[in-house]
């Protein structure tokens, strides 16, 4: 093998092994590994010769969940480029922002995004819609596909940057998180060890569940690193097929679970949520699916609860991780799971991890503390941001932002994030633990909570609280059913029924700001 294992490009020649096995489903749209291998090939071969592409320069994918996200994302990688996905939700002006951050040298887009690229003058590939003026088409870029293409000849190491994902830009603006090729490399490994200690805690034998070829549906974006680590670059490594959805919807994704087959769903909690709650999720055969992974914002306890019942004998499993992490950090599964439903997890099989003050001495279990992650998934830093770089990433460690605690098993529980931490009167109240309490009545069907300024104790705990359908709940009856749940202090004082979805952004974590900004003028 010419290419150290922990690199792109060794897995994607390692993709080509599953041959004509389907790899990429979306609608009636049917990619094999072969045909993805050699288009990907083919595409990085333009990338150089036509654009002058070479290691290091970065080449942006802006388009929905379309197979050609998958085949520009591979193409820039093996061209030797840094591949940077951008947001697909972004306006024009954050588009423009991921652009010029990244320095993009060329752009490959779908017509919704290349419409708002256009003014960027970055040349532009398009693919599904209108191309704009000057723009090309991808599948002229692509031109003819042969058989025995080969990668274009550049020299790669493990530690060479790869790739660009920007955070989901919850507590600030987006960052661009720079990961390695090893970083990229071991995120199938990562992943699966995760599923199949999440099989094994749930009793079913793991090499069984690993010999099963896994379909997966993705219902989150493949420009976070959920989309792209835990579906796709595990599913390229195993040879499992990966359905793909333009955006989420909870029908959609049970019509696509019986008619694909589905095995394994990855996605954010809600999603998970929302598929249960749907009207018609009694009438679906969901028989194949054996497995549902989510993660990337908190998981109320009882989400499980609720799988547990609608969805039994499967293997439900709950992923902390960061874009500083490539994707899964710490996981819980299965029996562990149930008996600890409201921790992630132990760290996977890579992490190394502890929990600080803010003094950066580590504390003992049980107290609360920043955790703090080690290993090789751990990206190289934040790309253009010297500071932020040096703040996150001290002696070797990830300081995540996050304030948890480890039990005297091991287990983590994530407490809240440091940013989102309400301090009434001096005292921390946690939001992820109101909102979980809140979760339990029946009549929510979603729940965010918030800081309310207040003159004499700084802040006061507020709830916005969305009905589930038909039902009808007061503020009253809420503040009752959280007494001794939860202590006096963290009862929400404000509580605001709204009607409509929470503003989500597509990591499926509620946009705080935007409801603070909304709710209160702040
Ligand atoms: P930004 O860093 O730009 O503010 P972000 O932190 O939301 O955005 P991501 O990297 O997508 O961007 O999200 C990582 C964060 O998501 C973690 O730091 C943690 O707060 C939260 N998170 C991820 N998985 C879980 C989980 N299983 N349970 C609770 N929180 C989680
Ligand atoms: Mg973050």
């Amino acid at each position: 093998w010419k290419h150290a294992p922990a690199h792109f490009r060794a897995l994607l020649e390692m993709s080509r092994f599953h041959g004509d096995k389907v790899f990429l489903v979306y609608e009636d749209e049917h990619l094999t590994f072969e045909d993805h291998f050699r288009r990907a090939a083919t595409l990085a071969g333009r990338l150089v010769e036509e654009y002058g592409v070479r290691k290091g320069d970065r080449v942006a994918v802006a388009m929905r969940n379309y197979p050609e996200w998958v085949v520009s994302f591979s193409a820039a990688l093996a061209a030797g480029a840094i591949a940077v996905p951008l947001n697909a939700w972004w306006t024009e002006a954050e588009l423009a922002y991921g652009v010029r951050d990244s320095g993009a040298k060329v752009l490959i887009a779908d017509g919704e995004r290349a419409e708002r690229l256009a003014s960027t003058g970055v040349p532009l590939i398009v693919t599904r819609g209108e191309a704009p003026e000057g723009a090309r088409r991808f599948e002229d870029v692509l031109g003819e596909v042969v058989a025995d293409v080969k990668l274009p000849d550049v020299e790669l190491s493990p530690e060479d940057p790869a790739t660009i994902f920007y955070t989901s830009g919850t507590t600030g603006s987006p960052k661009g998180a720079l990961g390695s090729h090893r970083n990229l490399g071991q995120s199938p490994m990562t992943v699966s060890y995760g599923f199949m200690r999440a099989a094994t805690m749930s009793g079913k034998d793991p090499a069984a569940a690993a010999s099963v070829r896994r379909v997966t549906l993705l219902t989150v974006p493949l420009f976070h690193v959920t989309g792209c680590f835990s579906g796709l670059t595990t599913t390229m490594f195993s040879g499992g097929g990966l359905v793909l959805m333009y955006k989420w919807d909870p029908e959609q994704a049970l019509r696509l679970i019986e008619r694909e087959k589905i095995s394994t769903m990855i996605g954010v909690p809600t999603n998970a949520w929302q598929l249960m709650s749907h009207p018609d999720f009694g009438k679906y055969d969901l028989s194949s699916l054996t497995a549902l992974g989510y993660g990337g914002a908190p998981a109320p306890p009882k989400l499980l609860e609720r799988i547990t019942e609608n969805l039994p004998n499967r293997a439900p499993s709950n992923g902390y991780g960061m874009t500083e992490t490539t994707a899964l950090a710490i996981g819980n599964g299965g029996a562990d799971y149930q008996a600890k439903p409201d921790s992630i997890g132990l760290p996977s099989a890579v992490v190394d991890l502890r929990v600080v003050d803010p003094m950066g001495h580590e504390l003992p279990p049980g107290e609360v503390g920043e955790l703090c992650l080690r290993g090789p998934n751990v990206i190289m830093g934040y790309w253009n941001k010297p500071e932020a770089t040096a703040q996150t990433f001290v002696g070797g460690w990830l300081h995540t932002g996050d304030l948890a605690k480890i039990d005297d098993e091991g287990f983590v529980y994530i407490v809240d994030r440091a940013k989102d931490m309400v301090i009434r009167g001096g005292e921390n109240v946690y939001c992820a633990e109101v909102e979980a309490a809140l979760f339990e009545h029946p009549a929510v069907d979603d729940a965010a909570v918030i800081g309310v300024p207040h003159e004499e104790l700084g802040e006061e705990v507020g709830a916005v609280i969305r009905p589930a359908p038909g039902a009808s709940i007061t503020a009253e009856e809420l503040r009752s059913f959280l007494t001794g749940r939860i202590a006096k202090f963290k009862i929400p004082v404000h509580v605001w029924l709204r009607e409509g979805e929470l503003p989500r952004n597509p990591g499926g974590k509620i946009l705080k700001t935007h409801l603070r900004r909304e709710i209160l003028g702040t």
